[in-house]
């Protein structure tokens, strides 16, 4: 989600006339859009903001996104030099045009501060009014300069209130970008020549909700089927509440043109502890879900969110979530440790040491690893459809994702074009996938 909000910010930046440097040359702008799920990811931003600052004095320095949302007063005080929160963070690149800020002339003085001439942070009477432009706002990203793959955000915000999650407090409602808008962006996107779109949101499959009468992120997947020459869609998330079987019909049905690719957050397996997480189903409701993708969708990639040592979770629940999850049919885990968040429910929980918290999460890492490798030995022999996304020229290899999400290594004595390539899978060596062109 932070991914296609940057790559928006660039795409906007670029449309202003702007260049994008790559991280390693100075620019005269850097932008931090700030994690803040996590105590870690708001201290990484904390570490990178003043590494910039400190490397580079005269340039500027912009904070946005949920960390300085959540701690606007932190991020002015390591050095930035415009801090904007979620609702205002869309009006960036106007702001930084209309003031000047770029293209600007270098600062008589290091370190002078555009918060006089912008407020830092958006006040309370201005924020139904921004959260208006937000919700309408997302606009077409640009993934790289080969535009193999681009990132469309088309909700924001969540109604949820998950015990351990700050994301409603700092990203507000659910919004939806119109139906009508994303189709346009959609196909301006296949006309730059993006081969694949990956649909994002923080409840990406809570789209259209808002609307009256509703929408489904069904009804959406339907009216870009539509579409001639379609790019590759992908879906970022899906919350299980919100997979019906409509949906998994759909991605049955037309797996060349949207992914056979789901990533779904279970958390946990122990029904006590997802009850404590103020999750909406239970663990025979994921485990009936996961089986039902199984049988429409078998070469689906299924990729599950799981926290390790959420507050009060005991041994005996904590191996609940590894025999629930040993006994499901899915590809990987994507593990994170119970990182306590200011303000939510679970941070006023009894906490788990630091020691257990690891100890549990490297469990989960070793399970997913196994997964893993089930999943591409039984991927050996199949035909899949290839997108080239990098070169190594030195040892003649393309690297790229196939629709079920493989990242596949195939040698070629070229480099390869911005096309689909059809492959088999032939082997694996140390959790890489290899491939070749099918004759
Ligand atoms: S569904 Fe739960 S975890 Fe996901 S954004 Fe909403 S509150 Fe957070």
């Amino acid at each position: 989600m932070n991914a296609a909000e940057i790559e928006s910010l660039g795409q906007a930046l670029t449309d202003a006339g702007l260049q994008i440097v790559p991280w390693e040359e100075k620019a005269d702008l850097y932008i931090i859009n700030g994690c803040a799920v996590t105590a870690q990811a708001a201290a990484k931003t904390r570490q990178l903001a003043r590494r910039i600052k400190r490397e580079h004095p005269s340039s500027l320095l912009a904070l946005v996104g949920c960390y300085s949302t959540a701690e606007p007063q932190e991020a002015l005080a390591c050095g930035a030099d415009l801090v904007l929160n979620n609702l205002a963070k869309d009006d960036l690149v106007e702001l930084l045009l209309h003031s000047g800020l770029i293209p600007r002339a270098p600062r008589d003085t290091e370190g002078e501060c555009a918060e006089e001439v912008y407020p830092p942070v958006a006040d309370k009477a201005s924020q139904s009014a921004r959260r208006e432009i937000s919700a309408t706002h997302a606009s077409v990203g640009l993934a790289s300069e080969t535009h193999t793959r681009a990132l469309l955000k088309i909700q924001d915000g969540c109604n949820s209130r998950c015990s351990y999650c700050i994301i409603p407090t700092l990203r507000g409602r659910e919004r939806s970008k119109p139906l009508s808008e994303i189709r346009s962006a959609v196909i301006t996107l296949r006309d730059r020549g993006y081969q694949e779109i990956v649909l994002t949101g923080i409840h990406l499959s809570r789209w259209g909700h808002d609307f009256t009468p509703s929408l489904t992120l069904t009804d959406l997947l339907q009216t870009l089927l539509g579409i001639d020459h379609l790019p590759r869609i992908r879906l970022s998330s899906t919350e299980l509440s919100d997979l019906d079987e409509g949906l998994i019909a759909v991605l049955a049905s037309h797996a060349a043109a949207i992914c056979p690719h789901l990533h779904i957050p279970l958390q946990s397996g122990s029904d006590s502890i997802l009850k404590k997480m103020k999750r909406r189903y239970n663990s025979e409701q994921f485990k009936n879900a996961i089986e039902l993708i199984n049988k429409y969708i078998p070469k689906a990639f299924i990729g599950l969110d799981v926290i390790a040592g959420f507050p009060t979770e005991t041994d005996s629940e904590f191996m609940e979530t590894k025999n629930f999850i040993a006994n499901l049919n899915v590809s990987k885990l994507h593990c994170f440790t119970y990182s306590m968040r200011k303000g939510t429910v679970a941070a006023s929980m009894q906490q788990i040491p630091k020691q257990i918290k690891k100890e549990r999460t490297n469990e989960l890492l070793e399970l997913s690893n196994i997964k893993y490798i089930e999943f591409i030995k039984n991927n050996l022999g199949n035909a899949l459809s290839l997108l080239p996304e990098r070169f190594d020229i030195e040892n003649k290899i393309a690297f790229g994702h196939t629709e079920n999400y493989l990242e596949v290594n195939v040698e070629t004595e070229n480099k390869l074009e911005n096309i689909f390539y059809e492959i088999i899978i032939t082997e694996t060596k140390n959790a890489k996938v290899f491939g070749k062109f099918k004759v």
